[in-house]
């Protein structure tokens, strides 16, 4: 049995489906869609995506043409591990069923703390394609045929895309938080010539992938005519009649607004299990063990709620990502179909557009966090071109690099640029995932042809250059 009907969840079913077609596979999903994308949703609310269901990777009736016995609109309230019983509320009333084996694929839900005010009309959150359809439906002109436009009916909340179809679009914009949904946002709400404001508490966007990406994507922003209000922290939404009017933050900045988008992080589904034996870790995530096994017998945990085992530090660690869930998902169905297959291990690998600028991270790159993991960390950050300098079409793409002093091991990295630049942290997430040194990633045989690098791509000069650092001590 799998309660979740997305990423994690699905790819389990599926697995197990296959592997052992005569076992019954039972998904509940608490919501209408299921197989969905919550990555494409950005661009489904820029207009990149015509429409919601472009987002879904399998429709319920692919799903069960698997032969996976779906039920949608069925939420688990509760689950007992000792009697093996889960209770679910479904259309129908509630009921309480029994698992031979049990998969928590519950995902996270959006934060809005510490914001208040977020309950107001306008305030939205982007976690799920429902909140997708009300943002788009909120931007458009009330004449459009909302319902249409997301695609038709299928499965979507249609009071909501109706309630925020019949608005005004707004002209300004408030994103609260700078983070990976802030900055997709931002160029979403830049499309549909809104003027954007983002409020970010630290002193940079996105922390996680390091100062010398920050800036550049800052810059970037910038240049597209967002307003940043670095080192700001929003206390409050206010509003009359409901609805959102005004943003107020901690140092007295305020700004009339008649839409916000709160992305201040994600907490991870746990309720369900919080009353049986099952370990919680970092951020709150269910902690598994290398087959996304519990501790508690015959329940699993993957995806979103659930922790999985540094490349690095190899320690359980909390980032939630949808490869991570798909592969945990579709490792722990095998398993369950008695082919046991480790869920792997994660490097924090993530990747990010904004406007015209990308990035790239991968590994350890907070000296801090490297400290506490056991290392000497010493980083280099280098520019150089992303294609030969006589080749059209290059630009300058930053590399950072960050080792271990005394080992030379590769610990993490990002890359910034306009030309492929995000795509290449791939090569860092490989040679940290293989427990490369900074050494063995300056000798790798990568490509090179004019269009599409110089002879040493930027990720082997930044290589080069940290490796000579270490050197001279
Ligand atoms: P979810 O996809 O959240 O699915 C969990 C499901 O469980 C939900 O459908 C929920 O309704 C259901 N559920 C919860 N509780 C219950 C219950 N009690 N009973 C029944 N059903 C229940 N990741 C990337 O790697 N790259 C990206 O570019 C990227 N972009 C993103 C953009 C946005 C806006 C968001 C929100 C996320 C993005 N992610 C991205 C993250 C990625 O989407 C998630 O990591 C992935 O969807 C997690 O899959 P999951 O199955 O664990 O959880």
């Amino acid at each position: 049995m799998v309660v979740g009907g997305d990423a994690a969840g699905l790819s389990a079913a599926s697995k197990c489906k296959r592997e052992d077609p005569d076992r019954e596979v039972v998904v509940y999903e608490k919501g209408s869609w299921v197989s969905y994308a919550h990555c494409g949703t950005p661009y489904f609310v820029k207009g990149e995506v015509d429409e919601l269901t472009d987002l879904l990777s399998l429709s319920p009736a692919e799903v069960d043409e698997r032969g996976i016995e779906l039920c949608r609109n069925h939420e688990v309230l509760d689950v007992d591990t000792e009697a093996r019983t889960v209770s679910v509320a479904g259309p129908d009333g509630e009921f309480e069923q029994p698992y031979g084996d049990l998969l928590v694929a519950t995902g996270a839900h959006a934060l809005t703390s510490p914001v208040d005010g977020t309950d107001l009309v306008g305030v939205h959150t982007l976690h799920g394609l429902d909140a997708a359809a009300g943002i788009r439906a909120h931007l458009l002109d009330p004449d459009t045929d909302h319902l249409a436009d997301v695609g038709g009916e299928a499965f979507v909340d249609r009071e909501r895309v109706e309630r925020y179809g019949a608005m005004d679009p707004p002209e300004t914009v408030a994103i609260v938080g700078g983070g990976y949904v802030g900055i997709e946002m931002a160029e979403a709400f830049s499309t549909h010539q809104c003027d954007v404001h983002l409020f970010q508490r630290g002193a940079h966007v996105l922390p996680p992938f390091g100062e010398a990406v920050a800036e550049r994507v800052e810059a970037e922003l910038r240049e597209q005519g967002v307003r940043l209000h670095l080192e700001t922290e929003v206390a409050e939404l206010t509003g009359g009649e409901g609805r959102v009017e005004h943003l107020v933050c901690t140092g007295g900045t305020e700004l009339d607004t008649e839409l916000a988008l709160v992305g201040v992080g994600i907490h991870p589904n746990t309720e369900l299990v919080a009353n049986e034996p099952v370990e919680t870790g970092p951020g709150g995530a269910i902690v598994v063990d290398d087959h996304g096994w519990t501790g508690v017998e015959r329940v699993y945990a993957a995806g979103d709620c659930a922790t999985m085992e540094h490349a690095v530090t190899g320690e359980q660690d909390w980032v939630p990502l949808g490869l991570t869930a798909n592969r945990a998902g579709r490792a722990i169905g095998s398993t369950v179909a008695g082919d046991p297959e480790p869920v792997g291990t994660i490097a924090g690998t993530g990747v990010l557009k904004a406007f015209d600028c990308e990035a790239g991270r991968t590994g350890i790159i907070d000296p801090d966090r490297a400290r506490e993991a056991g290392f000497d960390p010493v980083s280099e950050t280098v520019t150089a071109g992303s294609r030969s300098g006589y080749y059209p079409g290059g630009s300058a793409t930053g590399v950072t690099l960050v080792a271990d002093w005394d080992s030379g091991l590769l610990l993490g990295g990002s890359i910034v640029g306009t030309d492929r630049a995000a795509i290449r942290v791939d090569i860092l997430a490989t040679a940290i995932e293989q427990g490369a040194t900074v050494g063995e990633l300056e000798r790798t045989d990568l490509a090179y042809a004019p269009p599409f690098s110089p002879v040493w791509d930027p990720v082997l000069v930044a290589a080069k250059v940290l490796r000579g650092s270490i050197e001279e001590g």
